[in-house]
C-alpha cells in the first residue's frame, strides 16, 4: 500500500459503482472501493487525492465549531506532518506518549477538557521546537537580534513584539503553511526596528518579503483553518 501522509482505511463495497474517499467529523478517512474493481488503482487514487484529504482534515475543526470534537488526526501544514491521535482509557493522571507521529493520550476519556488541555500542551511543545529555530534563522537573515521568544496560545494574534525585543508567537502558527509562518516572523522581527506600522516599517518588511501584501491577505483567510478543538471550549 502507498505511503500517504494521513491514515486511512479501506472498505470494500458491494454497492459502490466507483471509488470514493469519505472523511467524517472525527477525521477518519475511508477509501470506499467497489469490491469487483481491481485494487491496482488504489495507490493512484490516494496519491491524486492527497491534497484534497489534507485540506479536509485541516478544515474539520472549522466545520465542527458547534460540536467540538477531539481530533483523530492532526495535520500541521507548517511541518508538513500528520499526527495520529489515539485515546486510551487509563487510571491516574493523564499521560501522553509520542512516537513516530502518533500521540497517545492515556487517562480518563470522559474528561474532555483534560484531553483538550493535553492536546494544547502538545501543540505548544511542537511549536516551541519549530518556531524557535525558524525565528533564529529569520532574524539572522534580517540581521536583527531579539531578547527572548515565548510560545503562547492566543485567540486573536499570531504574534507580537515588545519594546524590549521580546517576541511572542502563537502555537497555532503550525496550522499555517510555511510561507505564512515566515510572513508572521518577518513582521514581528521588523518591529524590532520600528515599533509601529509606519511606512518605514513596511519598507523593512518588503526588503525581505516583497510579496508581503498578498501574504497578508492570505493570512486572514487561513485563520479559519485553526481547528475548533484548539480555540473553542469543550
Ligand atoms: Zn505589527
Amino acid at each position: 500500500m502507498p505511503d500517504t501522509p494521513f491514515a486511512w482505511k479501506l472498505r470494500l463495497s458491494k454497492r459502490a459503482k466507483r471509488p470514493r474517499i469519505t472523511i467524517n467529523v472525527y477525521g477518519d478517512v475511508v477509501l470506499v472501493w467497489p469490491h469487483t474493481m481491481s485494487q491496482r488503482g488504489i495507490s493512484n487514487m490516494l496519491q491524486t487525492h492527497t491534497a484534497w484529504v489534507l485540506k479536509h482534515l485541516q478544515a474539520i475543526g472549522d466545520k465542527s465549531k458547534h460540536s467540538v470534537v477531539l481530533p483523530k488526526q492532526i495535520y500541521l501544514p507548517a511541518l508538513t506532518q500528520t499526527w495520529l491521535v489515539k485515546y486510551e482509557e487509563g487510571k491516574g493522571r493523564l499521560r501522553t506518549s509520542k512516537e513516530q507521529h502518533t500521540l497517545t493520550l492515556i487517562g480518563n476519556l470522559e474528561d474532555k477538557a483534560a484531553l483538550q488541555g493535553a492536546l494544547r500542551r502538545w501543540l505548544k511543545q511542537q511549536a516551541k521546537l519549530y518556531l524557535n529555530v525558524c525565528l533564529a534563522q529569520t532574524a539572522a537573515v534580517m540581521g536583527l537580534d531579539y531578547q527572548s521568544v515565548s510560545i503562547r496560545l492566543q485567540k486573536k494574534r499570531w504574534g507580537s513584539c515588545s519594546a524590549k525585543g521580546n517576541i511572542s508567537l502563537n502555537a497555532a502558527l503550525l496550522f499555517l503553511p510555511d510561507f505564512l509562518v515566515q510572513h508572521v516572523l518577518t513582521h514581528e522581527l521588523a518591529h524590532l526596528k520600528h515599533l509601529n506600522h509606519s511606512k518605514a516599517f513596511w519598507a523593512e518588511v518588503e526588503k525581505f518579503e516583497p510579496e508581503y501584501k498578498e501574504n497578508r491577505r492570505l493570512l486572514k483567510q487561513y485563520t479559519k483553518h485553526v481547528p475548533a478543538w484548539l480555540t473553542e471550549q469543550l
